[in-house]
């Protein structure tokens, strides 16, 4: 399998390269050239819901990693989903009428841990083999830090800096970066907003000398290997679905801030996956539920609500929807980029039935309805949604259909979002790994706002 840029501009490159590269030399992202189709390129339905979670990842991941042997793979997937507890992976639960995805019980309890600690598996085979090493640079409001340290901690020939907002971060979030004592992980508290410590990850990663030079890579959300690993839950998920309620598809409720979650939907269905309705759901900063009901992608300011994790302005896994929304046609995709660029604005012609695309629908949820579909769920059923999660339930209420089984995708615990927790429901909920962090030794450097500061840092600990 290769794989292009959606800008068209790249000669078609391999999986490892994919995943070494992160984002295209063009400015585009990655996308394989095409999909395999179940029963066709993939067994069929049948075969594929006897599966366990590892057999099916294997089943999914290797059609597309076709330059990494079958028993390699095996045991990178293997290894990547033996830190889950339960080993289940991604438990379904059913709660009223939903089905929910648990996908927080990887080592972070966030759900980037099932892209991530694959993704650290993966840098690390693939310099045992090609030699040199990777030094990973990375901006974090709370848990793609985490997660992403915890994918890499301990590994030989990587080294992981990640820059956080001194003081501006959840506690808890904190602890679970700085209470990471391995040798290449260090943690940098910077003098200043989020904004600024993406701010300082862009002007160096635009600085090509110094990135080639120190070997500098990326673990955001637009790695190809992330959208992959995500699809895999999406397969897992259905087949349990439909063997449990007999029914023909089913829809996903994924609560959305990159759009990298529910990009991995989207490519399943278009797998072949029975998936008739992807829902779409986001808080008050809601860029991409007005997309889908409007046709106009257009940015705003960022407001910062109780699900910090979709607190974004520009979703960085977008342009690989827009790509296949276009026809596949590289120029046209962008033409509209650039327009974007330029104008802070883009826009796609509606359907014959009024809508951007027939298989999304979306809404939002702020910070009312949040707090309100936590603390309904907490009394109806004993179960307790992180804010993140309930965004996607209460949205997923307004589209619930009687013959198709609804998914609601958990993609924290609660217990990382204590506050909020406590606000809607008057209790706390506790989880051991995050009670083990009261006491834990920490480790992290105070750093000032300053590019050439943060290049100097690295140079001397690389
Ligand atoms: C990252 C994250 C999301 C949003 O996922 P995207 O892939 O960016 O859409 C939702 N919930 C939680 C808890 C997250 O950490």
């Amino acid at each position: 399998m290769k794989y292009i840029s959606t800008r068209g501009r790249m000669a078609p490159i391999g999986f490892q390269d994919a995943v070494m590269t992160g984002l295209a030399p063009d400015g585009g992202l990655l996308l394989p050239e095409d999909l395999p189709i179940i029963g066709k390129e993939l067994p069929d339905i049948g075969t594929l819901s006897k599966l366990s979670y590892q057999e099916l990842a294997f089943e999914v991941i290797s059609r597309f990693a076709t330059d990494i042997p079958a028993d390699d793979l095996k045991k990178l997937i293997n290894d990547s989903y033996s830190t889950f507890q339960p080993l289940e992976v991604t438990p379904l639960v059913e709660v009223g009428d939903f089905q929910i995805l648990e996908l927080f019980h990887g080592p972070t309890l966030a759900f980037k841990d099932v892209a991530l600690q694959f993704l650290g598996n993966l840098f690390e085979y693939i310099l045992e083999r090609r030699g040199g090493e990777l030094n990973i640079l990375g901006a974090t409001s709370g848990d793609t830090g985490s997660a992403a340290i915890h994918g890499v901690r301990g590994k030989p020939n990587i080294n992981i800096f990640i820059m956080h907002p001194a003081g501006r971060t959840s506690p808890l979030q904190e602890k679970q970066m700085t209470s990471v004592l391995d040798d290449n992980v260090f943690n940098l508290a910077v003098d200043g907003t989020f904004d600024d410590c993406q701010n300082i990850m862009k002007t160096i990663f635009g600085e090509v000398d110094f990135k080639t030079k120190h070997s500098l890579g990326s673990v955001n959300s637009v790695n190809w290997a992330r959208v992959l690993a995500q699809t895999v839950y999406y397969f897992y998920a259905t087949f349990q679905t439909l063997e449990k309620t007999g029914a023909k598809s089913v829809q996903f409720s994924v609560p959305t801030g990159n759009f990298g979650d529910i990009l991995a939907g989207y490519l399943a269905q278009k797998m072949g996956l029975p998936i008739s309705k992807l829902i779409l759901a986001t808080n008050e900063n809601d860029i991409l539920s007005r997309f889908f009901n409007s046709g106009i992608y257009g940015m705003s300011e960022v407001v910062p609500t109780l699900s910090p994790s979709m607190d974004i302005q520009v979703a960085s896994n977008f342009e690989r929807y827009l790509y296949y929304k276009v026809g596949q046609n590289a120029e046209k995709l962008a033409a509209l980029m650039d327009g974007f660029k330029d104008n802070g604005s883009l826009s796609v012609e509606l359907n014959e039935n009024g809508v951007v695309d027939d298989l999304f629908t979306a809404g939002r949820g702020d910070t009312a309805s949040t707090l309100e579909t936590i603390k309904k769920y907490h009394d109806q059923y004993g179960y307790v949604l992180d804010p993140h999660t309930a965004v996607g339930v209460h949205v997923a209420e307004k589209f619930q259909c009687l013959e198709t089984p609804t998914i609601c995708l958990a993609t924290a615990h609660p217990a990382k979002f204590t506050q909020a927790i406590i606000d809607a429901t008057g209790e706390a909920v506790h989880h051991p790994t995050l009670d083990a962090l009261a006491d834990a030794e920490t480790r992290c450097d105070s750093i000032i706002n300053d590019v050439d500061v943060v290049k100097r840092y690295l140079v001397s600990h690389i």
